[in-house]
């Protein structure tokens, strides 16, 4: 076994998990990738390759798995090398790019990586420093001579024109003294790895979540803690950010929620929660529910957009990461005693679609009313994005969103707590408690990431004219149901007596 930089960045997070992926790969990539997961992958995988055109004329190593190819392109001081391999007897790495510094006679290393300059930076600094560490470490053990060391990543404050400046786009920054810095470290953390990795002794019993709230779970939880049921006291809401409380539960043998103690320090959401499950009762406060469906003017517009994330900027205006709005679903209700009026748009060419969207929009909303959205941050946000691209729509963008009232307010308020809910808000939680009858089970596209996926692979041409027009039903329908079920939810709420 050799141990290779992703082994060894995964057992920095968790040994546990690290060595599961090594000796039971069955265990580890049972659950196959999310839409979410996937499209991170797919990221990175363009970022690395249009990194590459900012030293042109590479030789990319073809084959991964060897390192002859590489060894032959180092001999002959190749100038510029994509994806060279290299091995030592414990280690394997693949660097991103290596450039020929004739000035000092050494290669310069660059690590691409699909991310901002401006988010976590610190922690994404620190990172990147012991994920170049390794790679300078086995570089060195094999004598390659290595000058700077540096991070490619994406220029936040990048406004895309009319052509991508792959210039203006990446920002190279030099990291040689962070790695430094950390570098003994790692060569002390690597052979470490290494033992614990290559030993087909299984890291014993329950592994380090067993004290972290559900969110900080990895794919392997279930099986490092059998004992856990799949609703436990990991899931009352927001028990992650009190570890101690966790702790002290868990060390009390205490994981079914219906054994949390009455006397146990909670908040009043996470006592609402509890009590919810071990009394198995709703709980609901008629009165600040119907204060909240008062603030709502007719017409009522049921509102939800859908959206993709491109990491390089397609369109002028744009910057990396930035979300194209590609699709709205609108249910329109005029009268409380009737069914609500379905109006959509989509748009699926690979262009910038801000005005059509926007046109679309303010053509097919009501000009007064509540807009009622699911989590209203989301829209709000991209309507201020569609908005500074679009100056001209700004101030019929800004009354949309004056006009936007959150319904899953009155679920994150708890005027509304269901033992059902299990603490959760969103509507994937709630619709199927409220309105049984509506289901995103049965849709061929059941959540976002994968509308986003999906659209993303129309615009790409991924499929054929037929599939296309298939795809894009699945995309409509996914949006009505979302739209549909707010105004079933409100229609539920609306009808407590
Ligand atoms: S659940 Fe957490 S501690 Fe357990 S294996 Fe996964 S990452 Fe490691």
């Amino acid at each position: 076994m050799k141990l290779t930089k992703t082994d060894y960045l995964i057992y920095r997070d968790c040994e546990k998990n690290a060595w599961l992926k090594v000796h039971k790969p069955d265990i580890y990539f049972d659950k196959p990738l999310s839409a979410f997961d996937q499209s991170i992958i797919e990221t990175g995988n363009e970022v690395d390759t249009l990194a590459r055109e900012l030293f042109p004329n590479g030789v990319l190593v073809s084959d991964r798995n060897e390192t002859e190819e590489t060894i032959k392109l180092l001999k002959s001081k190749t100038p510029v090398i994509y994806q060279p391999v290299f091995e030592t007897d414990l280690y394997k790495t693949i660097c991103d790019i290596l450039v020929w510094n004739k000035d000092f006679n050494v290669y310069d290393l660059y690590e691409v990586k699909a991310s901002n300059s401006g988010e976590d930076k610190s922690a994404k600094d620190k990172l990147y420093s012991y994920d170049i560490a390794f790679q300078y470490l086995v570089l060195k053990e094999l004598n390659i001579p290595l000058g700077k060391l540096f991070v490619i990543r994406f220029n936040n404050q990048y406004v895309r024109g009319a052509e991508l400046d792959i210039d203006q786009l990446f920002l190279k920054e030099d990291f040689t003294e962070k790695v430094m810095n950390v570098v003994d470290g790692v060569s002390l953390e690597m052979k470490t790895a290494y033992d614990l990795l290559s030993s087909n002794k299984e890291p014993f019993g329950s592994c380090k979540c067993i004290t972290r709230g559900r969110s900080s779970h990895c794919t392997t939880f279930s099986y490092s803690n059998p004992q856990v049921p799949d609703y436990s006291v990991h899931d009352i809401s927001r028990i992650g950010m009190s570890k101690s409380k966790l702790t002290e539960l868990i060390d009390s043998n205490i994981l079914l929620i219906e054994d949390v103690p009455e006397d146990f320090p909670l908040s009043e959401k996470q006592r609402n929660q509890v009590l919810a499950t071990q009394l198995d009762k709703i709980f609901i406060k008629k009165e600040e529910i119907k204060s909240f469906l008062n603030t709502m003017v007719m017409p009522l517009s049921f509102l939800d957009y859908e959206t993709f994330a491109a990491g390089v900027p397609r369109f002028v205006g744009f910057s990396p990461f930035n979300q194209i709005t590609f699709q709205f679903s609108l249910h329109v209700l005029s009268d409380k005693n009737k069914e609500p009026e379905h109006s959509e748009f989509i748009f699926t060419k690979n262009e910038n679609g801000d005005e059509e969207f926007i046109s679309a929009l303010i053509e097919k909303l009501p000009k007064s009313g509540s807009i009622i959205v699911w989590n209203k941050s989301f829209e709000m946000g991209r309507n201020k994005d569609l908005a500074k691209r679009n100056p001209e729509y700004k101030i019929a963008l800004e009354d949309i969103n004056s006009r936007m009232i959150d319904l899953m307010d009155i679920f994150s308020n708890q005027y509304f707590v269901h033992p059902k809910f299990k603490g959760k808000t969103s509507i994937k939680y709630i619709l199927p408690i409220l309105a049984p009858e509506l289901s995103y089970k049965v849709l061929d596209i059941q959540e976002g990431a994968s509308a986003s996926d999906t659209w993303n692979k129309i615009v790409s041409d991924v499929y054929s004219k037929e599939e296309k027009l298939e795809k894009i039903q699945h995309l409509k329908t996914y949006c009505k149901l979302d739209t549909y079920a707010m105004y079933a939810i409100w229609k539920h709420l609306n009808e407590l007596d």
